[in-house]
Order: C-alpha cells, then structure tokens, then sequence
C-alpha cells in the first residue's frame, strides 16, 4: 500500500461522540397529534457523480471491451434513489446533529462509546429512545419519517467511470461523513484494484417525498437541517442551503453530494378535520415560511456539532484523492 502520511488532504471529518444521547419516550401511533403531512422535494446531483447501487454487477461494452460493473439502482428499467438509501443518508445527518445513538455507519465500523450502542425499544414497558430513533424508528418502535422511491425528473444519462478500491480508516474518532470535492477522473482501462460503476452525473435531478407523521415542530427543524437547510444568519427569514447531503457509495472517492430542494409542503389538520383533510390533500402552505418556522426551533440542535457540520461539510473547491489514503 502506497505511504499514507503523504497522501492528499482526507475528504471527510468527524463529529466527536459526546455525553449520552437525550433519551425520552416516543410519541405513540395511536392518534394524529403535532404534525403530520409531507414535503415534495427535488434532488439535485451536485458533486461530479453520484452512486447508488442495485448491489447487481453488470456487463457493457466500454471503449470496445466487454466491462464488468456495478449497477444503478433501477425499478422497471428507471433509475431510481431507494427510499431506504435516502432515509439511511438523512438519518446519518439527523444522529450527528442531535448526539442520538449511531446506527448509520459502516459495516466494519464499531461504537466506540457505549452510551451510544443503539436503542432498544420493548413495548409495555416505560422506553425511552434517542432522537433519530423517535424519528426514523428502532427494532419494536416503527419511525414517523419515510421516504419514497426518487424518481428522475427528466432523462438522466448515466456514465460508466472508473475508482479505485477503498480502504476505511482503522481508527474511529466519532461519526464520518465524507465531504465534497472533486472527483479526478481515471481512464477507462482495466486496472487491479479498480472497478467500474454506473453513476449519473452533476446536475441530475430526481423527485421524493418525505412523509411525516406526528412530529413536534422541533423534530421537523432537526429534520430541514439534516437535508443541509439552514437560516440566513442576517436575516431569519430567509432559508439559504448550508451543505450537500452525502448519499449511495464511493463517498470516499467525492460522489454521492446532493442538494435538497423542498417544492410543496402540505400540513394535515389533526382532529375531527382529519378526513376531509386527508381527502383534499390538506392544507398546502407556503413552503418557505414554514421552513423558516421550522428551523426556529433549535432544541434537538447539538449546537456545537451543527457549527461543525456547517463548517466542514460545504462543497469544497479541492481534488478529492484518487487512490488509496
Ligand atoms: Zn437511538
């Protein structure tokens, strides 16, 4: 393995695991209270790629030689953005802003502090759960947020690129996440250690919605931060974009840096109203004051993780490392 000391400048950072997460019990099933409704959001591709894969390996012809690589996720044919791999990039977010357990890491990666091992959550008896597993759910406690499958607003064309193999850090500090920078291109040739992947360009947009059910106005402004929203600092009423969220794989290499874009969200009325609310389509509110009202509400906020967060996950005008670092 090449000399790591002398490597490029590493593309992610931590957020230091701290105290214990602020445990309380959640919020039942039973009945509307709070919130509920969903947000329409476009998702744009803002680092030079993005991958999400199908976990298939498939064939192609790559500059007139039959090419082994790894697939997009499809449905029918149709590119799309998992649900569940939108919910898992989103949740990352929403544990490192708010100090809540660590279920979003990778498979060879383990907790170093034990206060926050995941949540366990058994029924009848008096519970408590971390924040992002009030939101996203735990074994026994099913979550208030999920996510559709995103779809692509017009035709995306993906690309066949080349990477070179990963190699995860052995020493864990706290949570990673990856940054955004600049993904420096390899040829299109054979070589060990590499492997192709199916990955759509910079500027590709998809479609989702979030659906939401009973959640505080707290949990919603926790929730709008975690898609890299926050408010202008001059001015609070205005909501500006603070940082790409990093999702699918080769994040390592510079991929996966999308920008949530909220187009629509719509409020079901709780109570009595419930029904011809949920048959119209409830209210649908102007997007941008409600953001802004969300994001007023800072309680679940760890506000030295946020600073860090908004600090070290803004794009950045640098080359992300081609090899081994
Ligand atoms: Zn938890």
């Amino acid at each position: 393995m090449p000399d790591r000391a002398q490597a490029e400048p590493k593309p992610f950072f931590w957020i230091p695991l701290k105290g214990r997460p602020q445990k309380i019990a959640p919020r039942g099933h039973e009945r509307f209270q709070g919130l509920s409704g969903w947000m329409e959001l476009e998702i744009e591709v803002v680092s030079d790629y993005l991958y999400v894969g199908s976990g298939q390996l498939e064939l192609r012809s790559v500059q007139g030689r039959e090419q082994v690589y790894y697939a997009f996720a499809r449905q029918n044919e149709a590119l799309i953005i998992p649900g569940t791999s939108l919910k898992g990039a989103i949740r990352g977010v929403v544990e490192a802003l708010s100090n809540s357990c660590v279920r979003i890491k990778a498979r060879n990666e383990r907790v170093p502090s034990r206060a926050h091992e995941g949540c366990e959550y058994k029924k009848g008896e008096q519970e408590t759960l971390c924040p992002a597993c009030r939101l996203f759910g735990t074994t026994g406690y099913r979550g208030r947020v999920h996510f559709a499958d995103a779809t692509p607003i017009e035709e995306v064309r993906p690309e066949i690129i080349k990477i070179a193999d990963l190699w995860p850090p052995h020493q864990i500090q706290g949570r990673k996440f990856y940054q955004t920078k600049a993904f420096q291109k390899l040829d299109l040739k054979p070589a060990k250690n590499h492997r192709f992947l199916e990955a759509v360009p910079k500027g590709a947009r998809f479609q989702t919605i979030l659906f939401f059910e009973n959640l505080l106005e707290e949990e919603l402004g926790l929730l709008v931060r975690a898609l890299g929203l926050d408010l202008h600092p001059e001015d609070p009423q205005r909501v500006v974009f603070a940082f790409p969220v990093k999702m699918g794989g080769a994040k390592p290499r510079c991929l996966g840096g999308v920008r949530f874009i909220p187009r629509r969200i719509r409020l079901l009325e709780g109570g009595p109203d419930l029904f011809s609310s949920l048959l119209t389509g409830g209210s649908s509110d102007e997007v941008k004051p409600l953001l802004a009202r969300f994001l007023a509400r800072e309680e679940l906020l760890d506000q030295e993780a946020w600073k860090r967060f908004r600090q070290e996950a803004r794009s950045k005008n640098e080359p992300c490392p081609r090899e081994v670092y």
